[in-house]
């Protein structure tokens, strides 16, 4: 029987952050974007934006840029990033974020990978690129981002070309290529918390579709009457992608430059401009709760706090929930554009479940399917909330390969990214992350979660981090062990029994951590995560004969 398809007849409309923009200029010209600067703020409106993303395209073009060369940014969360955030992908060139907390040998890595051809600094990163004078050839141009003060001297990079100089030498007017939804917009690189960081590629149409997905309404529904302050930098898997959304929304934008881990600045910053959302990773909160329950400040306008990065610890959710800030947990990663999932309790949670339920990873958003694999055989697992193993992803905004190539196996032969999570889904949907597959204790033959021990410490009153590790045991293969930092006001208050003691009704006892050490700080990835690689190398073996404090 011969088939007739019948083709859709619907307008081949390219995908591409353009329509952003368009809206920018038509829509939302009123919208401000708000900057904290040393003293005050820089207020500015999308009006006011918009022409000044024109002079940059202009620049961009005199400097040399073609479409498809990358052009690199290592910059704060500004308002001047947000104009290369435009500019740099509308023009058909490729933005490239740099991780300002990455090594020297990791940035001169990243950047000789990307070949990136124009860089942009912010006036006070200036001195990262010391290091990489002379080691980053592909660079033409070093352009300044700065509000008069001058580049540091001897950074040893030559000429540095000023930002404002170069704007104001171009039109108002850009004439804006067509470009095909296909090409690349943005490269960001992974952490690189196992060897070398990998590029990840965005393109028109993922950043366009991703863009959509994070404004759902059960997901992060950002709303024109919204006011947003990403405290996720803009470099880190393109601030979650808030940028566009809040472009494509209409919402007003509140940055905060660099005073990002600063719980005085953001708290005060939020209030002043009417922050109704707010974003960041768990250790921003840690440090929000203790500043406002040492000041007694507020937030009453802020409606949801977007929390993703690494699991929301349950006695995070419960202080910020009793200072009024709702917590919503997502899950993703720079692979994943980064929106992969979302913890909004679905409909008919009763209204005692629905604490954990916001506590889980969440749905995988519309767009995105999601299975779990048994790391040994492949095999997908069934959704019973027991079965754990690999979470794999497909989706328009799920990478398919690393630039250059690096990692092919990291897509299954049927097509399915391998996030290296470790998750069970529950009948209802929901994803919870169990561990990194690196990360999971293997004691005894039995797999231990060292993220639900984490959260079981960080629960107890005197401890403010816990971060557990798996350590090489003669004849448990390997045994937890906990390192803990106390709250400022129990330093040296807190031991290691009454710890155990705390946890021995919320674990199984072979569970219980053999050893718990206190330090004064966990160490932290360049993107805010507990650094579980440098706890590793740093520590002391299990003593082999000290009973542990578990089985006292
Ligand atoms: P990155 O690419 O740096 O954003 O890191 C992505 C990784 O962070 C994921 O593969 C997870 O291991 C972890 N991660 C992100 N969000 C969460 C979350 N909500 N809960 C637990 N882990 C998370």
């Amino acid at each position: 029987m011969e088939v007739s398809v019948v083709e859709g007849l619907m307008q081949d409309y390219e995908l591409s952050l353009q329509h952003v923009l368009w809206r920018l200029e038509r829509l939302h010209g009123k919208s401000e974007v708000v900057t904290k600067r040393e003293q005050g703020v820089h207020r500015m409106t999308n009006a006011d934006l918009v022409p000044r993303i024109n002079r940059l395209a202009g620049a961009l073009k005199r400097l040399g840029v073609k479409p498809g060369d990358r052009v690199a940014t290592l910059a704060f969360n500004n308002y001047r990033h947000l104009e290369l955030y435009y500019a740099v992908p509308c023009m058909g060139a490729v933005l490239h974020t740099l991780n300002l907390r990455l090594f020297p040998q990791h940035l001169e890595f990243i950047i000789n990978d990307a070949q990136d051809k124009v860089l942009f600094v912010d006036q006070p990163l200036v001195g990262l690129l010391k290091p990489l004078a002379g080691k980053i050839p592909s660079i033409e141009k070093i352009v300044l981002m700065t509000d008069g003060a001058p580049a540091a001297e001897g950074h040893g990079l030559g000429e540095m070309l000023d930002y404002e100089t170069l704007l104001n030498a171009e039109s108002e007017d850009y004439p804006w290529p067509k470009l095909s939804e296909r090409m690349a917009g943005a490269m960001c690189y992974t952490s690189g918390t196992t060897g070398n960081p990998k590029g990840v590629v965005y393109s028109h149409r993922s950043q366009f579709i991703h863009t959509m997905g994070v404004l759902q309404k059960d997901n992060l529904a950002i709303s024109e009457t919204d006011s947003v302050l990403p405290i996720v930098p803009m470099f880190h898997a393109n601030s979650w992608g808030l940028p566009y959304a809040i472009g494509m929304s209409g919402a007003k934008c509140i940055f905060p430059d660099r005073w990002m881990g600063d719980a005085k600045v953001i708290c005060e910053l939020a209030d002043q401009e009417g922050a109704t959302i707010l974003a960041g990773v768990p250790t921003i909160w840690i440090g929000t709760v203790a500043y406002m329950k040492e000041t007694g400040k507020r937030l009453p306008k802020v409606h949801t706090v977007v929390c993703g990065g690494s699991a929301i610890p349950r006695a995070l959710m419960e202080s910020m929930d009793a200072l009024g800030l709702r917590m919503l947990h997502a899950w993703g990663m720079t692979e994943t554009s980064p929106l992969g999932s979302v913890a909004r309790p679905r409909a008919g949670t009763k209204p005692e479940d629905e604490l954990n339920a916001r506590l889980t990873q969440g749905v995988i958003v519309p767009a995105v399917e999601v299975r779990i694999c048994d790391a040994a055989t492949g095999a997908e697992l069934p959704w019973d909330g027991v079965a754990f193993g690999e979470i794999q992803v497909r989706g328009p905004w799920i990478a398919r390969a690393y630039y250059n190539g690096y990692d092919p196996d990291k897509l299954t032969e049927d097509g399915w990214f391998r996030t290296g999570d470790v998750a069970k889904i529950t009948p209802e949907g929901y994803i919870q992350i169990v561990d990194r597959t690196k990360d999971v204790i293997k004691s005894g033959g039995e797999w231990i979660s060292s993220v639900e021990l984490e959260n079981a410490i960080m629960a107890h009153p005197k401890i403010m981090e816990a971060a557990v590790i798996g350590l090489a045991h003669p004849k448990w293969d390997e045994r937890p062990v906990a390192f803990a930092v106390p709250k400022p006001e129990f330093k040296g208050q807190v031991t290691q029994e009454e710890v155990i003691e705390f946890l021995k009704d919320k674990v199984a006892k072979w569970w219980l951590p053999d050893e718990i050490r206190f330090i004064d700080e966990v160490p932290k990835t360049s993107v805010g995560k507990f650094d579980k690689k440098v706890l590793r190398a740093g520590a002391v073996p299990i003593k082999e004969n000290a009973a542990p404090a578990a089985r006292k």
